[in-house]
């Protein structure tokens, strides 16, 4: 078990004696899938049946003609159902549930996106669904929690440590130790123990291969420089595994909250912040403490600020075949504004990130580059999150009014 899903000296598998079989399963029930095309058939049926797959390449024209250099293109993950990238995911674990004969799924969520895609995704298979969360993220994401109970699951909020993500992670393995014959844990970004990263970046590749073909449909050829936001790491690498293989420039950005030197950030690749341990069952880069604590993360945007980050993006790091950056929350409000004035699109909070830091870098390139960026998410759904980093006064008192907390 712990020589598989290693990569370079990242990933492996560091779990409880009681999983081991349960990992086993669903290594041996992963890797059948992957060896079956009528899996992969199934997946897309469902994707472009049910969430809007292939989902679009937006041409920025405005954008374009406003940096007056390289072309912007953008691969819309925005319109998948339910708003974001992780669906994608969240279907293909599905898939793969009904195969292995379980019947119960549970999730783990922060800002509570990943935990709105598993309730869908368990409403639509008919699977109990459980999904733990900080008690702080539940008070902080009422619309989520509202939609995740709407949707039949039971969201348990957790008052351990200090009521957030990591916490829920913790709780959500000590459920599927007691309940692993019916239960699967669905986990929603590239981390945690093998299979996980392997299989989540799997069900994301489905990104990459779209973009590939799409530009080089348009345009001819490959894009300069590919940009993604990168939280856990799951969109980065879905879109990236598109052009791994090819020479093209890959940047994954982190959140830089408040500035790298000021240590209110999420960074963990491309600040000095970072050092390598094991925790949450796999080895990578984590915000932690030199006595391994981890530390209390900043960003603007909610889905960014896990401590941890993929093995996978870990090891393209040490290669060098990804670069990896850091934009600040002004920066990344700043790129928001623009891409809603300029192209009426409205990125989420984190996918802003990608377009922040091409944005930094678009002047340095020619009429002849053309610049791909990872829309993971959409931001119309963030309203409370975003009006209030935006400090909108008329919205904040609409809020106040309805006596709503929202956690700012
Ligand atoms: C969850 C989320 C992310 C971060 O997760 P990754 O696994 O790094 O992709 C990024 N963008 C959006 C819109 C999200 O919902």
């Amino acid at each position: 078990m712990i020589n598989r899903g290693y990569y370079g000296e990242f990933g492996g598998a560091f779990i409880p004696e009681v999983l081991i079989s349960t990992f086993d399963d669903l290594v041996d029930a992963f890797e059948k899938a992957k060896s079956d095309p009528a899996f992969w058939q199934e997946y897309m049926h469902t994707m472009s049946t049910y969430s809007c797959r292939p989902t679009p390449l937006t041409f920025a024209k405005n954008l374009t003609r406003h940096f007056g250099g390289a072309r912007f293109y953008i691969k819309r993950e925005d319109l998948n159902h339910t708003g974001a990238h992780k669906v994608n995911n969240v279907m293909g674990q599905g898939l793969l549930v009904k195969r292995m004969g379980k019947t119960r799924v549970i999730a783990e969520t922060g800002a509570g996106q990943h935990g709105v895609a598993t309730a869908t995704m368990a409403a639509r298979f008919g699977f109990r669904c459980t999904v733990y969360m900080g008690e702080v993220d539940v008070a902080r994401q009422r619309p989520n929690v509202f939609w995740m109970e709407r949707l039949g699951a039971e969201v348990v909020p957790i008052r351990e440590g200090t009521g957030i993500l990591k916490d829920a992670i913790n709780e959500a393995f000590r459920d599927w130790v007691t309940n692993m014959d019916d239960t699967h844990y669905v986990l929603g970004t590239a981390c945690g123990p093998h299979p996980f990263p392997e299989m989540v970046s799997y069900f994301q590749s489905i990104i990459g291969k779209e973009a590939r073909e799409q530009i080089l449909e348009r345009e001819g050829r490959l894009p300069s420089r590919v940009y993604a936001c990168v939280g856990g790491g799951s969109n980065a690498l879905g879109i990236f595994s598109g052009f791994l293989d090819d020479p093209v420039e890959l940047v994954g950005v982190e959140a830089g909250g408040e500035g790298l030197d000021t240590g209110r950030h999420a960074s963990r690749l491309a600040s000095k912040d970072g050092s390598v341990g094991v925790a949450q069952g796999y080895k990578t880069y984590f915000l932690q403490t030199g006595d391994g604590q981890m530390k209390k993360t900043h960003s603007v945007a909610a889905g960014l600020d896990y401590v941890g980050v993929s093995p996978i993006l870990a090891s393209h790091r040490e290669t060098g075949r990804i670069r990896f950056e850091a934009a600040t929350d002004s920066e990344v409000l700043n790129a928001m504004s623009l891409t809603i004035r300029k192209e009426g699109l409205i990125p989420a909070l984190e996918s802003a990130h990608a377009f922040a830091q091409a944005f930094k870098e678009a002047p340095g390139l020619s009429e002849d580059d053309i610049i791909l960026i990872n829309q993971s998410g959409r931001g119309d759904k963030d309203i409370f999150t975003i009006a209030d980093a935006f400090a909108d006064p008329g919205w904040q008192a609409f809020i106040r009014k309805k006596g709503y907390d929202y956690g700012a």
